[in-house]
């Protein structure tokens, strides 16, 4: 891993909060001003929308769910695969329209896309009225008449998914260059959070009465700071939080002990996110991923000895330019061994700027089709055998998720595991349940005994 930089964390006036949104510039509580966010993408994009949201609630606006009913519509993009800008340009047509007939006023376009060269393009073809990258998300706070701002992760402004659970943010962008990725051209180089800062966030989460904290970055173990690694940082937040997971791994960052972490602290998820992208040292190679495949074997025994009932989940890329049939082979076969719990398979997508867009062989359309489904169901195999294995115990859950209309939530075990069980248990609250049947996405349970609250077994939160 090569050099960390590090920014200071400022604000030049820190806006008010933890107060009845607004007053702000511009805006009057109650002055019926609105605004609609869309969230396109990963759990940064999810974490970096929940900030924008604390933003504009803090100004005044109420959050709306319909474009027609919004003042200001933010689109939070992601550009790490084509058809996700595709699906952005979509709904910008039907927001100029909107606009056109005077039922919106102002559009914004944050996230990747808008860190993309692209974003001049997209900026002149439908108006758009902001254009903010990743690193600059903390411009919107100028732009809806807050305060201004110089850095978006800051303890003053914790992201929250919900009231229970939130993300931290411990470092943003990305050191490696993989052939495929646009990831470090719109986040750019790593920059590492300061412990202080990340831990004061933690605090003031858990004081507010949220009980589980998950750690993000692209690449959330390469986290290093003052003679500190990732370990020293988790095992930290695992001190300070009922309940903690991270996301996302690179294998090449992964430490032994953080596998043993994982496995012995009792707050952290016994779950591990391990990207491998593909089977095949040779493609791991023009990947530019920086391991072989058997180091990533090595890897998954620990994590698997550490955290034996842990749940295990990976990346895959098929049809990457050069894919071979021996390639793929060697991909099924890590599948195999490794036996996965869950992955993400996609099938490659070339992006102007990469490496990878400007190689020659490209695999047919139909290849990738077929090689995705081997994949696919390798994992599904694997994850149902290994699901079914829960059938029968007894789990203590966190609920993620409070009942749909069929009266059905979804809670998570301390293996990682979804369930599906009918309760009317709040999310954040803990239930006791039997695990009934499984498949290969999630198991399904019912309740035995009532729900005991917002508190882990190991204390009270
Ligand atoms: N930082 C993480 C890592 O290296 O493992 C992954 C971040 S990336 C935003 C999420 C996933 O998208 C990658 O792991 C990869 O599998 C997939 N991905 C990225 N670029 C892609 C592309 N051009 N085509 C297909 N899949 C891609
Ligand atoms: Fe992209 Fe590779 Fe960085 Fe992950 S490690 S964000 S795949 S460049």
């Amino acid at each position: 891993m090569s050099e960390t930089s590090t920014t200071p964390v400022r604000l030049t006036r820190k806006p008010e909060r933890r107060t009845p949104p607004g007053p702000a510039t511009g805006t009057v509580p109650g002055s019926g001003k609105t605004a609609c966010i869309r969230t396109f993408g990963c759990q940064m994009n999810v974490h970096d929308s929940d900030r924008m949201r604390r933003m504009i609630l803090d100004a005044g606006y109420a959050e709306v769910t319909r474009y027609e009913d919004a003042d200001l519509v933010i689109l939070n993009t992601c550009y790490v695969r084509e058809n996700a800008v595709d699906r952005v340009r979509g709904h910008l047509g039907e927001l100029i329209r909107l606009r056109r007939e005077g039922r919106l006023k102002k559009v914004a376009l944050t996230g990747c896309i808008g860190a993309a060269e692209e974003s001049e393009i997209l900026r002149r073809q439908f108006g758009i009225d902001l254009v903010l990258g990743t690193h600059n998300t903390y411009e919107l706070a100028e732009f809806v008449g807050l305060p201004t701002m110089e850095e978006t992760y800051t303890p003053e402004l914790p992201g929250t998914e919900g009231k229970h659970s939130a993300f931290v943010t411990i470092m943003t962008g990305c050191n490696y260059g993989c052939s495929y990725c646009v990831v470090p051209m719109v986040r750019g180089r790593m920059v590492c959070r300061s412990k202080e800062s990340i831990l004061s966030e933690v605090d003031r989460l858990v004081e507010g009465g949220t009980g589980y904290v998950t750690l993000l970055g692209q690449t959330v173990d390469a986290w290093r700071r003052d003679g500190e690694r990732f370990c020293d940082l988790l095992e930290a937040v695992a001190e300070r939080a009922p309940r903690v997971s991270f996301t996302t791994s690179h294998p090449s960052n992964m430490e032994d002990r953080t596998l043993w972490a994982i496995g012995s602290r009792d707050t952290i998820v016994k779950r591990l996110h391990l990207p491998v992208q593909s089977g095949s040292d040779r493609m791991l190679k023009i990947m530019h991923r920086g391991y072989k495949a058997e180091r990533y074997r090595r890897k998954i025994g620990v994590f698997r000895d550490a955290a034996p009932e842990g749940t295990l989940s990976t990346d895959i890329i098929v049809g990457h330019p050069g894919e071979t049939e021996e390639d793929h082979e060697a991909t099924l076969g890590l599948v195999e061994d490794c036996s996965f719990d869950s992955a993400y398979v996609f099938k490659f997508s070339p992006r102007d700027g990469t490496e990878a867009a400007t190689l020659g062989e490209p695999v047919a359309p139909e290849v990738s089709q077929r090689r995705f489904v081997e994949v696919l169901r390798g994992i599904e195999g694997n994850a149902f055998k290994r699901n079914s294995r829960k059938i029968g115990s007894v789990e203590e859950l966190y609920v993620r998720h409070g009942a749909n209309e069929d009266g059905r939530a979804i809670g998570e075990t301390w293996t990682g595991h979804a369930v599906h069980l009918k309760t009317e248990a709040n999310p954040g609250e803990y239930v006791r349940a039997t695990i009934e049947s499984a498949g290969p996405h999630a198991l399904y349970g019912s309740l035995c005994g009532s729900p005991y609250g917002a508190r882990s077994p190991y204390g009270d939160v």
